[in-house]
């Protein structure tokens, strides 16, 4: 028979973030990828979403290791939820592994077995062989993959960019790209994230040369805000630090911990006493002092939130004071990173950031670069990946500028799985992969019954109505209200004592048989209480009548 390999995203297609594709031959599975995704304002109090891995371990044993491209919550962050259902081997470069090593002992699962591999390394799994290649991006020591299956190679490239000067030296490695090229690529999976963008993105080692401008001139403290995983962006904060005469105190606890994994591993250089105990630095003049500090995309409780509402324990942001936000705004924070610019503004200081001044370069190929991957690998078949729809189109389109035919383009989403044989690619559907929701230790037990409540429950508020009834179905006591975000229970008890008497009367024209129909009886008083509040506020709050028997 004819060898057939499917390609199988449980995420990243259709959505940025909760990155992980499965390869399919056979009886075997890999996996490139487990990442999470931050939810948004329509999912009230969930704390992570991840893929749906029925897919994956629906055969006992089939999935038989993870591959993970880089260090980024999208990509490696699901990965305790999936170890804690299969044991399964992971691979990753020094760095990704460290951060995960970290991950999964918060989770208790010290136990995996973590395989850090290196640029050139080819691991067998089953029918497969993988061989990590060298890219660019914002964390250190990020790979594609070029996977040998039966069909052919299919060259994923992670999240990358074309960095002609990256900070570690460490050059994406054109050369292996276009070797592949030359021997013959079957599928190119490719990043899609800045498809958008004309040109090429640039370097990281022009926001060192642009934020060395802004340092130069500063008298006061400089507090700069990044991603704790943009290792660069970190060391180039730190040598700048050293070269103006300045110390840094790092804020965040994963700020803390990332520099302390990189420095380990070599992957970060901390110039000498450079880096000191918030305490020491606060005693320090404005002008030696740099916060290097975590909270670009306006968290709440981050130590930049708290030095724009004027709340910092050790430090007041004021005249003088330079901040940097040196980061992208990830979709959907833009609110509250606002939010701390304008607390910053307020107090005095300088705020410099994406909008205003270039203190960020992203981490993503732009439209030249993604044609330059085009190019040099030449694949048979394309598939874009890490993006929304509207990325993913626009990557299927550039790729029809570089003489792909539609034919050979495959514009897919989660749910769907692509079949290659050596000559023919197709499209199925039907492959579960719907988005789990993470609250506290649940998993998946959080539906859409339950968000829409915790909806009702933020817009509207909640208004408790207790009584009593003997086996007779007479009221013995009640009815009692409580209210939680209807109106403020202290300014209108006047109000609460109308509503008590409203509910009474509703209840005292039912008889006693009819009282003992549970059912009835909360019908009733949900449409009293509806009724009074309506009228009098216009407000529908959830009513959650409470029945008890003395
Ligand atoms: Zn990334
Ligand atoms: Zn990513």
């Amino acid at each position: 028979m004819e060898p057939l390999v499917r390609l199988i995203p449980l995420g990243g297609l259709g959505e940025i973030g909760l990155n992980m594709m499965l390869l399919e031959s056979g009886d075997d599975l890999i996996a490139v990828d487990c990442g999470l995704m931050f939810p948004g304002d329509d999912l009230p109090g969930i704390d992570y979403v991840i893929p749906d891995f029925s897919y994956a371990l629906a055969k006992p044993d089939a999935l038989r290791a993870v591959f993970l491209t880089h260090g980024h919550e999208d990509h490696i962050g699901a990965l305790p939820y999936l170890l804690k259902r299969a044991r399964v081997p992971v691979y990753g470069s020094p760095l990704t592994v460290a951060l995960v090593a970290e991950k999964l002992r918060e989770h208790d699962l010290g136990d995996v077995t973590l395989h850090a591999i290196r640029p050139h390394d080819r691991i067998e799994v089953g029918p497969f062989t993988v061989e990590p290649l060298r890219v660019t991006h914002s964390i250190a020591d990020g790979v594609g993959l070029a996977i040998s299956t039966p069909v052919g190679v299919i060259v994923h490239t992670g999240d990358f960019k074309l960095d002609p000067t990256p900070l570690d030296g460490e050059l994406p490695d054109y050369d292996a790209f276009s070797a592949l090229g030359d021997q013959g690529v079957i599928v190119l999976c490719s990043d899609s994230t800045n498809v958008d963008r004309p040109g090429h993105t640039p370097s990281e080692s022009e926001v060192g040369l642009a934020l060395a401008e802004r340092f130069a001139p500063a008298r006061g403290r400089i507090i700069v805000a990044t991603f704790a995983s943009h290792i660069h962006r970190i060391q180039q904060i730190l040598r700048l630090a050293a070269r103006f005469e300045r110390r840094v105190a790092l804020l965040g606890r994963s700020m803390e911990r990332n520099v302390r994994i990189a420095a380990d591993l070599g992957y970060l250089t901390l110039p000498d006493d450079v880096v000191v105990p918030l305490e020491e630095l606060a005693e320090m003049p404005p002008a030696r002092q740099v916060i290097l500090s975590t909270g670009s995309q306006g968290e709440p409780n981050s130590a930049l939130a708290l030095m724009a509402a004027g709340e910092h324990k050790y430090f007041e942001v004021g005249r003088g004071d330079l901040v940097i936000l040196s980061s992208r705004v990830i979709p959907g924070n833009e609110r509250t990173v606002s939010r701390i610019i304008n607390g910053l503004y307020r107090r005095g200081a300088e705020v410099l950031y994406e909008d205003n001044a270039f203190v960020h370069v992203s981490g993503h190929a732009s439209q030249e670069d993604l044609k330059l991957m085009l190019n040099l690998t030449r694949p048979r078949y394309f598939v874009p990946v890490h993006g929304e729809y509207r990325h993913l189109l626009g990557h299927a389109r550039l790729a029809a500028e570089v003489g792909l035919g539609p034919d050979r383009v495959f514009l897919m989403e989660d749910g769907a799985a692509l079949e290659v044989t050596k000559s023919a690619a197709t499209v199925v559907g039907g492959i579960p992969a719907g988005r789990v929701l993470v609250d506290g230790k649940g998993v998946g037990d959080v539906g859409p019954v339950v968000l829409r409540d915790r909806e009702l429950l933020a817009e509207e508020g909640i208004i408790a109505v207790a009584i009593v009834l003997d086996a007779k179905g007479e009221i013995v006591s009640g009815p009692t209200l409580a209210s939680r975000g209807v109106v403020y229970v202290k300014e209108n008890e006047a109000l609460l004592d109308e509503l008590r008497l409203a509910v009474r009367r509703a209840l005292d024209e039912m008889d006693s048989v009819e009282r003992r129909d549970r059912e009835a009886l909360s019908d009733r008083i949900r449409s009293a209480v509806r009724r009074f509040v309506n009228q009098r506020f216009q407000r529908k709050p959830v009513v959650l009548p409470l029945i008890l028997e003395a």
